[in-house]
């Protein structure tokens, strides 16, 4: 390696370790929020961010532990609520980009309603959904995509119900963009958040998450011998909303990463809006303070 090569890495070394704080870590060892949080540092350092750039809104979960490691501004919501108020952020000042993450609880249990209307709205918001397809941070309870036979704290007998299939579920809302990733591919899943960094509206990018304490139906290895690429399926359009529909059909056998779908056209909730058009000024700067009298 050239020394030019080796300062320029090192360069990009130091901003990755700019946006950590080094708080101590809680979550368990081997568990795939490492990798998570480890693609998200690299992707905002690749795309050009600085720490005031960023909004980062966490849920309440495991996921929502990573909200004092990383050094931008951050915000944590109530469980199930980080879509209004990362919505919230994103519309009042277009200039920073908001990102939101929670858990499979918080987003398809508590929060779904959220959910719909984040995506119908397509708000201006980049989206993680952590999928460790289980309540991690109270001790392992069924979440509703928890596989069916699953036995969890709290169902020890085993879930008798089929879970919702996440990713099907979003598509049947005309999304702009829905992408999954898989923590044990952290180059991949960098790839993937850098896109999803780019796109103008509600970026939905589904993260299957490694939880070895309580996931123990898809532990790593089972979701490592099960994952492909999506590029390497042949004639795969991903602006074709039906074709994206059937690969997600399937959660047991050939389980598809990376951009699964697209639209180009959708237009984002604040683009969309006649009475924002040619306001230079943010909501933000337009508050006033008005007496009652
Ligand atoms: Fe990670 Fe699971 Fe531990 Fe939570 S319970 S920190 S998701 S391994």
């Amino acid at each position: 390696m050239d020394a030019k090569t080796l300062e320029q890495l090192e360069q990009k070394a130091a901003k990755f370790i700019k946006f950590q704080t080094g708080k101590k870590i809680t979550w368990c060892g081997n568990c795939g929020n490492y990798g998570i949080q480890n693609a998200l540092a690299r992707a905002l350092v690749l795309e050009g961010f600085e720490r005031e750039d960023i909004l980062l809104c966490f849920d309440v979960g495991c996921s929502g532990n990573g909200s004092d490691k990383f050094e931008v501004n951050t915000i944590h919501g109530l469980h199930g609520r980080v879509l209004p108020l990362a919505a919230g952020a994103a519309l009042a000042n277009s200039k920073i980009k908001v990102i939101a993450e929670a858990g499979d609880g918080a987003t398809f249990s508590e929060g779904v309603n959220h959910l719909v209307h984040a995506v119908r709205n397509n708000y201006p918001v980049m989206f993680i959904h952590h999928n460790n397809e289980n309540y991690g941070l109270t001790t392992g309870q069924a979440s509703s995509l928890t596989r069916c036979g699953a036995t969890m704290n709290g169902t020890p007998d085993g879930v008798v119900v089929e879970p919702i299939n996440s990713l099907d579920f979003v598509l049947s809302l005309k999304p702009s963009f829905v992408a999954r990733g898989f923590s044990g591919e952290v180059d991949h899943m960098t790839e993937l958040f850098r896109t999803a960094l780019r796109h103008k509206g509600f970026a939905f990018v589904e993260v299957l998450q490694f939880c070895p304490t309580y996931n123990r139906l898809t532990p790593d290895a089972w979701y490592a011998e099960r994952v492909k690429f999506i590029e390497d399926l042949k004639g795969y359009d991903r602006n074709d909303i039906w074709a994206a529909r059937r690969v997600v059909a399937d959660l047991e056998k050939d389980i598809y990463l990376g951009v699964l779908y697209e639209d180009p056209k959708k237009v984002d909730f604040l683009s969309a809006q006649v009475s924002r058009m040619g306001v230079t000024s943010e909501l933000v700067d337009e508050v006033r303070r008005y007496g009652v009298e």
